[in-house]
């Protein structure tokens, strides 16, 4: 059996994230882990958790990182992950979780952080396009502004430590995937 590999995949809402992490899943074998998705589904069912998530999410805000690291970290622990690996997508959005996820992790190490890299004024029209609950005018400029300053200093945190391997989000949809299964396949070299 091959080693599970494991992925972080960063890049501003609208990059394109979603779409490209089922090739890497067709790719690599790993499990699709997005905490957009899982508190999505949480505010469907309906569930405590799912309700207090849905008026921040709504608003543009993050979610609380104590909330979210239990998440990830009972969704990590799970036996698909650790015989299969996982592309996290969404999660470390702040450095306190950043920190959370080393200290889950333990010894396993993190094999690619990839940040997919769109502009600023690309994934404004493109989220426009979209038009999910959350992407009102207000919402959408509020998540690029957290991600900015929230998230970049995650991007820079791993920067730091020679682990980030930036990818243009910008072509055909196939192209970018060609770029991030060579950006996967270098980091594992
Ligand atoms: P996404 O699907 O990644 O665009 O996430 C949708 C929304 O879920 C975000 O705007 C946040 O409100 C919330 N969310 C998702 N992931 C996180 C996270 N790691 N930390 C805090 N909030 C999150």
């Amino acid at each position: 059996m091959t080693k599970p590999i494991r992925l972080v995949i960063f890049g501003r809402q609208g990059a394109g994230k979603g779409t490209q992490c089922v090739k890497l899943v067709e790719e690599f074998g790993v499990v699709h882990i997005s905490t957009g998705d899982m508190l999505r589904s949480a505010v469907e069912e309906g569930t405590e958790m799912g309700l207090k998530a849905k008026a921040v999410m709504d608003a543009g805000n993050l979610v609380s990182d104590d909330i979210i690291n239990g998440i990830v970290r009972e969704r990590l622990d799970k036996d698909d992950i650790k015989a299969s690996g996982f592309v996290l997508d969404g999660y470390p959005r702040t450095t306190t979780q950043a920190e959370a996820l080393v200290q889950i992790l333990g010894r396993d190490e993190i094999h690619a952080v990839i940040d997919l890299e769109v502009p600023l004024e690309e994934v404004t029209a493109r989220m426009k396009a979209r038009g999910r609950d959350d992407d009102t005018d207000e919402g959408i400029a509020r998540r690029l502004e957290l991600y900015e300053a929230e998230t970049r200093p995650v991007l820079d945190w791993f920067d730091a430590r020679g682990m980030l391997v930036t990818v243009n989000g910008l072509g055909a949809e196939a192209e970018i995937t060609d770029r991030l299964i060579g950006a996967v396949a270098t980091s594992l070299a």
